[in-house]
């Protein structure tokens, strides 16, 4: 079977933004604040299992002050937040994970179909993909981003969207011809949950709980790329895990 489309992940897929963009914006707004809160890369592990920078907040602020944050105090940590995220991310903060500019360059001239698929908000990942890859962007053809959606990862919901409309676009993609390139267990479980294989390439903070339970992943990898191995899954015959390799893991 021919791979048609990769569906791609943004935080943590195509950037290490957990670790070097969103947790030090959280901290920032937390001090502008005058909030006695910094999240160590360590501590900040235990909150990525919250899902979404609002109920993250919002989940902190119950823990400081032993009762639901008021709702004004939620939304302004988390508008300033999303403005530190983007001067970082302008300032130079996040480069693209290895790999990923040649695989998207690959697959675009391989025909490919290619569409971010992430609940995190649109600006951030304007901003984002504006500063990592500049014209380069083009090649997607489309963004699933949070508006779209009412649930967030791991719900499917995001994936079920992007293939509703592969399959109703001019070139009519099945499912079957999808790949989905993600970081971590709540994205692996949303694509696995759309019915869509998905590759794991591990980052900072997915690492270990894929690991622990990488609960259908086609293959496991440690990064794209020349350099990256093969943790689970099919062996790499050529060189790297560029686009040959994702093609053979589909039947
Ligand atoms: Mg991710």
């Amino acid at each position: 079977m021919a791979l048609k489309a990769l569906l791609w992940d943004v935080d943590g897929t195509l950037a290490e933004t957990e670790r070097d963009g969103h947790r030090p914006a959280f901290n920032r707004a937390f001090a502008d604040a005058g909030l006695p809160l910094q999240w160590s890369q360590q501590e900040y592990d235990r909150w990525l299992s919250i899902s979404g920078g609002h109920e993250r907040i919002a989940a902190q602020l119950a823990q400081l002050q032993g009762a639901e944050p008021e709702a004004s105090l939620v939304a302004a940590l988390q508008g300033a937040k999303q403005e530190h995220y983007r001067q970082l991310v302008e300032q130079g903060a996040l480069s693209l994970r290895p790999g990923v500019e040649a695989l998207l360059r690959e697959a675009a001239q391989a025909g490919l179909l290619q569409v971010i698929v992430t609940t995190s908000g649109r600006g951030a990942v304007a901003a984002l993909l504006d500063q990592l890859l500049g014209p380069l962007q083009q090649v997607f053809a489309f963004w699933i981003c949070g508006e779209d959606v009412q649930r967030k990862k791991p719900d499917p919901e995001a994936y079920q969207l992007a293939c509703s409309r592969l399959t109703t676009s001019p070139q009519s993609v099945d499912t079957a011809e999808v790949l989905v390139i993600e970081d971590s267990a709540n994205g692996l479980a949303a694509a696995r949950a759309a019915g869509l294989r998905a590759v794991v390439s591990l980052s900072h903070y997915g690492a270990e709980a894929v690991l622990a339970d990488p609960c259908g992943a086609a293959a496991v990898v440690s990064e794209l790329g020349p350099e990256g191995q093969v943790l689970l899954g099919p062996p790499c015959q050529g060189h790297g895990l560029t686009l040959s390799y994702l093609q053979a893991l589909l039947p």
